[in-house]
């Protein structure tokens, strides 16, 4: 029988990572506030945005719906991968072999930056991309070969894990834990942060929340998942899908030292150095139900990564947390960064991929609406 009625209700939806990241509450946003920039969203995306906004010296509020890292930036696999979304060979296929070479070295730069910036909250590991049969065997080589025609630093893997590819610069991190370090860091720096204040109406220089309003002189949109229902003139290349995850007690019985995905990097899985397993994928096995802004765990892709926990990852660990969270996919698989009104720019649609390329767009973004221009975009 699915274990998916005995995670305890307690932590039904609440990611693991919320456990060991020190609490943080904001307040919500109740009056008419004028900054030069208001940044819309403050998951690691809209963070990095602030961050670099600070930088440059202009005034920023910013405002989320729910809490900061409460999206996908606080509720994910926890791996930070150099790349786009698409393997190497493939981005080189579809977007030409400058600008997916471009877009690795970029992101490579970004990932060292981030592990800089919260090393508290980094693990320098590598990762493994681990074939599922012969086939996927053959395609982590032609991803190995493009990738060392370019320079990029990958290597052949053979290990108890099985075989496949190890990208060594690659690293995992707590995601909830720098997003709340994030935000400490930009209320010190000046930056007014506010929670529960959910943007309803984002018009030409001004955010309107349930209980107050921002003047700015330029609004950013650092929103992943729902991104087209906040911009709908972004419907026709943006979709919403939610990602699942469970997390378990620590498993003394397996053994992985690095991150690993599998199955063309649709399943993916850590242990964390208390051991415990978190443990994410299986889209597919969920169908048209998984393209939803409503997201939750489903019976029918938590029995999918309960079968992948116990038969692939090999653990008895009992599971203590199950969670969903909502990502948003492009249409031609490259992150939407632009000016999408007068004076509103858009960062996001990550295609799953988000924590380091959200990372760099949020700065990328910043660069745009203080300069004009950017040499972060990809
Ligand atoms: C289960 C799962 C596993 C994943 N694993 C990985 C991984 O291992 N590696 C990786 O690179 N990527 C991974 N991703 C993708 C990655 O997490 C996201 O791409 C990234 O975190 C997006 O961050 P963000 O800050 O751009 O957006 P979000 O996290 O979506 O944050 C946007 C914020 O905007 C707020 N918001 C939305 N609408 C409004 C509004 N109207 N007004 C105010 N605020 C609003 C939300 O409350 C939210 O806090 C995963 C995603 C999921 C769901």
């Amino acid at each position: 029988m699915s274990e998916l009625s005995r995670t305890t209700g307690e932590h039904a939806g609440a990611p693991l990572w919320a456990e060991d990241a020190p609490a943080l509450e904001l307040p919500v946003l109740r009056d008419e506030l004028t900054a030069d920039v208001c940044v819309v969203g403050l998951g690691g995306s809209g963070l990095s945005c602030v961050r670099e906004l600070r930088r440059a010296g202009v005034s920023v509020i910013g405002v989320d719906a729910g809490s900061v890292g409460g999206g996908a930036a606080g509720r994910n696999g926890g791996f930070l991968l150099a790349g786009i979304a698409a393997f190497h060979h493939d981005a080189t296929s579809v977007h030409g072999r400058e600008r997916a070479t471009r877009a690795w070295r970029l992101t490579l730069a970004e990932l060292e930056r981030i592990a800089g910036e919260t090393p508290e909250a980094v693990r320098r590991t590598g990762s493994l991309r681990i074939a599922i049969d012969d086939e996927e065997l053959a395609d982590c080589e032609a991803q190995r070969a493009a990738m060392h025609v370019d320079g990029l630093p990958v290597e052949r893997y053979v290990g108890p894990e099985g075989r496949g590819l190890l990208f060594p610069r690659d690293a995992s991190f707590q995601p909830l834990l720098r997003c709340r370090m994030l935000a400490r860091e930009a209320s010190a720096a000046g930056a007014r942060l506010f929670e529960r204040s959910k943007a309803t109406r984002i018009g030409e220089g001004e955010v309107v929340t349930a209980k107050g309003r921002v003047r700015a002189g330029a609004i950013v949109v650092a929103v992943d998942g729902g991104l087209e229902r906040v911009l709908p003139e972004l419907a026709e290349r943006v979709r919403t899908v939610q990602l699942q995850m469970l997390g378990t007690a620590p498993a003394a019985d397996v053994d992985y030292p690095r991150p690993v995905y599998s199955r063309y990097g649709l399943d993916y899985w850590q242990q964390l150095p208390d051991r415990r397993i978190v443990l994410g994928g299986f889209r597919d096995v969920g169908g048209e139900e998984e393209w939803t802004h409503d997201a939750r765990p489903t019976p029918r892709v938590q029995r999918a990564l309960e079968q992948c926990l116990r038969e692939r990852v090999k653990t008895r660990a009992p599971i203590t947390h199950r969670w969903a969270a909502p990502v948003s996919f492009s249409t031609d698989g490259m992150p939407v960064v632009e000016q999408v009104r007068p004076r509103v720019w858009a960062a996001g649609a990550y295609s799953g991929t988000g924590n380091v390329v959200g990372a760099l767009c949020g700065r990328a973004v910043a660069q745009l609406v203080t300069q004009g221009t950017s040499d972060l975009l990809l």
